[in-house]
């Protein structure tokens, strides 16, 4: 009897946790349309749980939502960062459509399965299950889910500013991102610069009336080929690399261009910081100018996320693998909000289901059964840490 109603609870759960990943990929949170309805569809699931929630809402959709569940007190915070953002369909062959949340195959189709919708349903049914057990807490369980992560890190910016302040600090962040359930406690950075020429436009005809923006762009060029940060090789990450990706100059061929645009990827170490990267490319420019008064740049950021490396010797990350049963704590190759979540001074690590080769692709997909394997591991974690 008692076997067969859990069984039965099993199966609702396993349901509910299901529809509520499908509505989320409904929402179609990307950047644009923005993750206030993703927030709402989450907000109404916890609060149904009887969890207290908050919605951040700024500039009318984009949004964070918050959710707290408040202990006596005896034991240090718990937080969960998760993103509530999705990146656009992109091109690419999708057999089913991307945002309805399709079931098939033992798998859920949708962009945002894996990253990270699938995360924050195994999440959110956990997070059910220990208030119903009954469980009495003796730390705070904090759910942010936040806007952004793959733009700007909006969301995780503002609630470290806002919102972090008034709530307990944690023992620990548990950013959900799709590892296919490796713990990882490192990852690179990312700054992303456009760094533009400045011209002079004039007829094509009498190019010596202008100043060829492409040109200036040219003696730029030949000087970051020789750049190179300086950095110390990262065990787990390695080198740091610097990648000139975009170009874009000139309007017509008839005009002499006023400005020519470079987009550059530059992926840091730990023991690198990204204004000293930016002061370094303002000297080149500087020097520039010097050997040509003609020479105009401006450097502008597009994305900067700082790299993580975090405490993996401390009490938290080992109690974290030992409960999950795993050996240690690797990298990811993606960056996350870990670093901005950082700044609360507790120690981070990575850890959801999905497969990260699945993300950001056409098909993005979850495995029915990584999903509720991640609800499984999520439980044992806040039971762990938190009773
Ligand atoms: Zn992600």
């Amino acid at each position: 009897m008692v076997l067969m109603s859990v069984i039965r609870y099993c199966v609702i759960i396993g349901f509910v946790m299901k529809e509520l990943l499908k509505k989320l990929i409904r929402a179609e949170p990307t950047g644009d349309k923005g993750e206030l309805t993703a927030a709402k569809v989450l907000a109404a699931y916890l609060s149904g749980c009887g969890v207290d929630c908050r919605i951040d809402k700024w500039q009318d959709c984009r949004a964070n939502l918050i959710a707290h569940i408040k202990s006596n007190g005896q034991r240090d915070a718990l937080l969960f960062g998760a993103h509530l953002d999705v990146v656009p369909a992109g091109g690419g062959e999708w057999k089913l459509p991307p945002f309805e949340g399709i079931e098939a195959d033992g798998r859920i189709f949708g962009r945002g399965a894996a990253d990270m919708k699938g995360a924050l349903a195994s999440l959110a049914a956990a997070i059910e299950e220990v208030v119903q057990s009954g469980a009495e807490l003796k730390g705070d369980l904090i759910l942010a889910a936040t806007a952004g992560e793959e733009t700007d890190s909006c969301g995780a910016k503002r609630f470290i500013e806002a919102d972090a302040a008034d709530l307990p600090k944690p023992a620990g962040v548990i950013v959900t991102e799709p590892t296919d359930f490796q713990v990882a406690s490192c990852h690179r950075g990312m700054l992303w610069l456009e760094v533009s020429t400045i011209g002079k436009s004039a007829h094509g005809s009498m190019p010596h009336l202008g100043i060829n923006a492409i040109e200036l762009m040219n003696s730029l060029l030949s000087r970051l080929e020789d750049y190179q940060p300086t950095y110390s090789q990262h065990p787990l990450l390695g080198k740091c690399s610097v990648s000139i990706n975009q170009i874009h100059g000139g309007k017509a061929v008839n005009i002499v261009p006023d400005r020519c645009s470079v987009k550059i990827d530059i992926r840091t170490l730990p023991d690198q910081n990204h204004p000293g990267i930016i002061s370094d490319l303002e000297t080149i420019c500087a020097e520039l100018k010097e050997n040509d008064p003609r020479f105009e740049a401006d450097i502008a950021t597009i994305k900067s996320v700082p790299a993580l490396q975090t405490d993996t010797e401390g009490e938290f990350a080992s109690s974290f693998c030992q409960t999950i049963g795993a050996s240690g704590t690797g990298k990811v190759d993606f960056a996350t909000d870990g670093p901005f979540f950082a700044e609360s001074g507790a120690p981070i690590v990575i850890f959801g289901p999905g497969k990260p080769g699945a993300c950001h692709q056409p098909n993005e997909y979850i495995d029915i059964a990584d999903l509720d394997k991640g609800r499984q591991l999520y439980k044992k974690i806040i039971l762990k840490f938190l009773t």
